[in-house]
């Protein structure tokens, strides 16, 4: 056989040089110039089919040629969620030691399935776990937890372990209770795991927003007369919508005494213990079973990371733990821990590594700062929108998130008005580009939505933003 190297997929070292360092400085040029960008691009599907359907080349063109494509036509058609007026949904404010570090691991692609495919990778992950144990003040030994792509997959492995642990083999009985301000993937985590409609009691919230105690205490009542069997309870930890803590303390008292799965769901504010006040506005947290954050969020982290931690790292294993015949050779020690056992995936990303990374290079201190600075941000907003005669606070400054609608108090107008008025604003907002600022409904009321967790954004980009939905308020 020709002893020379196969060539295949391989390039001279100033090749791959020439085309990492446009990469990067492709990167660099975002993170310096993406403020002066528009933070929303709209596209229809047709424009897109234009610019991309086409079938897949036989032959060879130019790296660099793909890339300024790539670069020209992919990059500048999506929304910047990292802007500092990307107020919608949850806004993902990366940092560059993260993107760097998440090139490392590809680079290197190093396989953080398992302690033989890189024991540093596990090690790594096992300390960047225990560090989010600390913090939430888990148990570090008997606790564990995984990373997974993000907060639905956490709260997928969260809810399928709960059913392993209360239930076994048998769910047929089993009930699972979360409020109507859940997250919408725990609804999807419940439906893959073949849970039937019956099955799920979707408590209503009171006027806070927060789980109401009573009508959760009267549903699994009811549920154990008719026989059934209350397995599992999900809290959320700062709701999406407006930010809201449920009473996580009066809801860990139910779930002991029903021997009930206590989750939380905190991949939006779990970040929030990081803050000065976080120890004391998440009391009880310590309390679940299960804990969903989600770093890709108010973390800093970009996309993809989520984390779960679960007070009894045995569950894991005991829910996610299969042999195949080709996996034998490698078990190794058992405090040699191989996240293929604690999880869904068996091939698995080295995401804990930009993490780590940014964490070591940042401190905590940096992240508590930025995170302390969101929330006072929001509270500044909402102290600006209660003195203005034309605005009205539907839902206050919590964890960052604020809702208020456009309601001049002179001109009385109709509930219907409101809402068209608002719907109206998020329209001409989205299709101006100048701020991804979308409606929500509360109360069945249309209300604009604020999740201002980007340290960057500053008072006056939020009352630019302000000024410039007056305005479209009052155009016809
Ligand atoms: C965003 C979010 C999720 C889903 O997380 P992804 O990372 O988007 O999959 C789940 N729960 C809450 C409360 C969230 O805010």
């Amino acid at each position: 056989m020709n002893s020379k190297k196969n060539q295949a997929l391989r390039l001279s070292k100033e090749a791959m040089q020439d085309f990492g360092y446009k990469v990067v400085d492709a990167v660099i040029e975002h993170f310096e110039k993406q403020d002066e960008k528009l933070p929303v691009k709209n596209a229809s599907r047709e424009e897109m089919d234009k610019l991309f359907s086409e079938d897949a080349p036989e032959n060879p063109m130019p790296a660099t040629d793909v890339l300024n494509f790539v670069l020209e036509n992919v990059m500048t058609q999506s929304n910047v969620s990292t802007h500092r007026k990307t107020y919608a949904f949850v806004p993902g404010p990366s940092n560059y030691i993260s993107v760097m570090s998440d090139t490392l691991a590809t680079g290197f692609n190093i396989f953080a399935g398992g302690w033989v495919g890189s024991a540093g990778a596990a090690g790594l992950e096992i300390s960047t776990l225990n560090w989010m144990l600390k913090l939430f003040n888990f148990p570090v030994k008997k606790g564990g937890g995984i990373f997974t792509s993000g907060g639905s997959m956490a709260n997928l492995t969260a809810l399928a372990t709960a059913r392993k642990v209360k239930c076994g083999e048998d769910f047929s009985k089993a009930i699972i209770y979360l409020s109507d301000q859940a997250h919408s993937s725990n609804i999807k985590a419940i439906n893959i795991l073949g849970f039937k409609k019956e099955q799920v009691r979707i408590i209503p919230t009171n006027l806070e927003f927060k789980f109401s105690i009573n009508k959760l205490k009267n549903a699994i009542a009811k549920d154990k007369i008719e026989g059934l069997k209350p397995f599992c309870l999900i809290a959320s930890s700062g709701t999406t919508n407006t930010g809201t803590i449920d009473p996580l303390e009066e809801l860990a008292v139910i779930a002991k005494k029903e021997n009930i799965w206590f989750h939380i769901d905190g991949a939006f504010g779990g970040a929030v213990i990081l803050s000065k006040k976080g120890k004391k506005i998440l009391k009880g947290i310590d309390k679940a079973d299960s804990l969903t954050i989600d770093p890709h969020k108010w973390l800093f982290q970009p996309y993809e990371i989520g984390c779960l931690l679960v007070r009894d790292h045995t569950c894991l294993s005991g829910t996610f733990t299969e042999k195949p015949e080709y996996l034998r050779d490698i078990e190794g020690n058992e405090s040699e821990i191989n996240f293929y056992d604690h999880g869904i995936e068996l091939t698995r990303h080295f995401r804990a590594l930009k993490f780590y990374m940014s964490i070591k290079t940042f401190g905590l201190k940096t992240f508590r700062d930025a995170i302390d600075y969101n929330i006072k941000l929001a509270e500044q907003v909402e102290a600006v929108l209660r003195k203005s005669d034309k605005w009205e606070i539907v839902s206050p400054a919590n964890l960052a998130i604020i809702n208020f609608r456009y309601n001049p108090v002179k001109e009385n107008l109709l509930e219907d008005k409101i809402d068209l008025v608002n719907q109206k604003i998020a329209a001409k907002m989205m299709a101006s580009g100048e701020a991804q600022l979308v409606t929500t409904i509360l109360l069945g009321q249309v209300v604009l939505r604020m999740c201002l967790i980007n340290p960057k954004t500053t008072l006056e980009d939020v009352m630019s933003t302000i000024v410039l939905c007056e305005k479209f308020a009052l155009e016809h």
